[in-house]
């Protein structure tokens, strides 16, 4: 079985983070604590936790089946606030995806340990009203 290369979270509370690390050199924040940092500094990148509020950067909507992930199912690339663009799985029943800059927060992860997250209320009631033919 090959390593997951999939984030890891931790539990806060009620609230769910993303494990990863940022360098003390030059700031960047990553998904893991690699032994080098791409700055060519080593040992640099120290752990620290993000989320679980983050950006859409982009979405889509696979409308085709893939095993275990019945369709439709919605993947966005999100910012994390403060920390690095991770691939989620957005839960949006039968609304619509969420847009280039909407909010979401990292809810955990699925039983197939996908992460998870749900757009912020607000925003769900804001793209209720859109139409998208
Ligand atoms: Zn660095």
């Amino acid at each position: 079985m090959p390593a997951d290369p999939r984030p890891n979270l931790v539990e806060e509370g009620d609230r769910f983070l993303l494990l990863g690390g940022r360098c003390s050199s030059c700031g960047l924040a990553s998904v893991y604590v690699p032994p080098i940092c791409s700055c060519g500094e080593v040992n640099s990148v120290m752990s620290c936790r993000f989320g679980p509020a983050g950006t859409v950067f982009s979405s889509t909507v696979l409308k085709i089946p893939v095993p275990g992930r019945p369709p439709p199912t919605c993947l966005a690339y999100i910012d994390l606030d403060e920390g690095p663009r991770i691939l989620v799985h957005v839960e949006i029943g039968d609304g619509l995806p969420p847009l280039p800059g909407d909010k979401v927060s990292i809810s955990g992860k699925n039983t197939l340990g996908d992460l998870v997250a749900l757009p912020d209320k607000a925003q769900v009631s804001d793209n209720e009203g859109m139409s998208d033919d």
